[in-house]
């Protein structure tokens, strides 16, 4: 009864199983002090402990600058859509690249507070691909560059950081971030929410370069105010306080398997299996175009929408669950972010094989 599954789903997503052990350890009395984390005081000096070492762990293993403010905010990723417009539109305009839902969703949002263009789109293309630097129109003086380094729902991710003529670069990495390792100085803005390779919903990172703060919009809420916050060390108010302990655990967990190099080169194993696999069939048929392709989010169907249906109901018999496609494009998904082990990702390819050799 209480065995655990593979679990592929989108987000809120697997955790590494080493990370639940401990934190059910510790749930009723944190070191010895004779309560819950989640009963504790945000400003008691346990909990200092575990905020500070969860932003030390981060900026350690991003390798974040020092010229960077590392920001514990609520709302989930979608209030950064408000936020981001809200703070670094100084001068009125930004350019947004649309390679779907979630960048989509924040572009309009930006619509409401400022001058911004479509700077790309692969919509036409039922974001399958992202758009090269070359179909990039990006104007020299805009306040910012936004983009959505890994599609949740599409499958698609970001290869490459486009030349920007020292625009700043804002990135919602909120499927991808610690996946794989990334240089922070060539970007503006970096904000994630954590329900995927960071822990659990409550918890929204954001990673901005100090010199963008402080022009934010007359207006502007006081919890939406990056500078205020960052001023406050993410503590104006109660902080998602279990949610950033969650966060500190996956952290040194993520340590413990080699940071983020062994986590990378781990993650493209993963991949590879499934999009090799993927690429060998006549029977499957991936989403997303080779040289775009997530190794986050794995997105293909079978030849007919019964098929998906089936494969789907088969596979939670066979010990896996939310592999169903987003309902907006619909087919299979197979969410695999750090914490889903080499085995699951084996369990699944070898069950679309015998599922091909029973259907095909
Ligand atoms: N951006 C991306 C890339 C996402 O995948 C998601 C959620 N799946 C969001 C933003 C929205 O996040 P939240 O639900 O935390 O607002």
């Amino acid at each position: 009864a209480d065995k655990r599954i593979f679990n592929f789903s989108a987000g809120p997503s697997m955790l590494p199983e080493e990370v639940l052990r401990t934190a059910s350890e510790q749930m009723l009395n944190y070191k010895g002090s004779g309560m819950s984390v989640m009963e504790m005081s945000h400003r008691s000096s346990a909990y200092d402990q575990i905020i500070k070492e969860a932003q030390r762990r981060l900026r350690a293993l991003l390798q974040i600058p020092d010229n960077y403010k590392v920001l514990f905010l609520q709302g989930g990723a979608s209030t950064q859509f408000s936020a981001i417009p809200m703070n670094l539109l100084r001068s009125g305009s930004a350019d947004y690249v649309i390679t779907g839902h979630f960048a989509n969703l924040a572009y309009k949002e930006a619509t409401k507070y400022g001058a911004i263009q479509v700077a790309g789109s692969t919509q036409e293309e039922n974001f399958s691909r992202i758009p090269t630097q070359e179909e990039l129109q990006l104007r020299k003086d805009a306040d910012y560059v936004y983009l959505c380094s890994n599609n949740t729902i599409y499958g698609t991710q970001w290869k490459y950081v486009p030349q920007t003529q020292g625009v700043p670069i804002v990135a919602d990495m909120s499927s991808d971030i610690l996946s794989r390792t990334i240089d922070v100085s060539q970007y503006g803005l970096i904000f994630a929410g954590a329900q995927k390779n960071m822990g659990i919903a409550g918890v929204t990172v954001v990673i901005v370069r100090e010199d963008l703060l402080g022009f934010q919009l007359a207006g502007t809420p006081t919890m939406l105010n990056y500078q205020i916050m960052a001023d406050k060390d993410s503590m104006y108010n109660t902080p998602p306080t279990y949610a950033i302990y969650i966060l500190g655990l996956v952290l040194e967990w993520i340590e413990r398997q080699g940071g983020l190099e062994a986590i990378e080169a781990r993650n493209e194993r993963k991949a590879k299996l499934l999009y090799d696999y993927l690429d060998s069939s006549t029977f499957y048929q991936a989403a997303a175009q080779k040289q775009d392709r997530s190794l986050m989010n794995v997105t293909f169907c079978t030849p007919s929408k019964e098929l998906d249906a089936l494969f789907v109901s088969e596979s939670i018999k066979a010990g896996m669950s939310n592999l169903k496609g987003h309902r907006a494009v619909g087919g299979i998904r197979a969410s695999i972010y750090n914490a889903m082990p080499m085995e699951g990702v084996e369990h699944l390819v070898a069950f679309m094989k015998a599922f091909e050799a029973t259907n095909g």
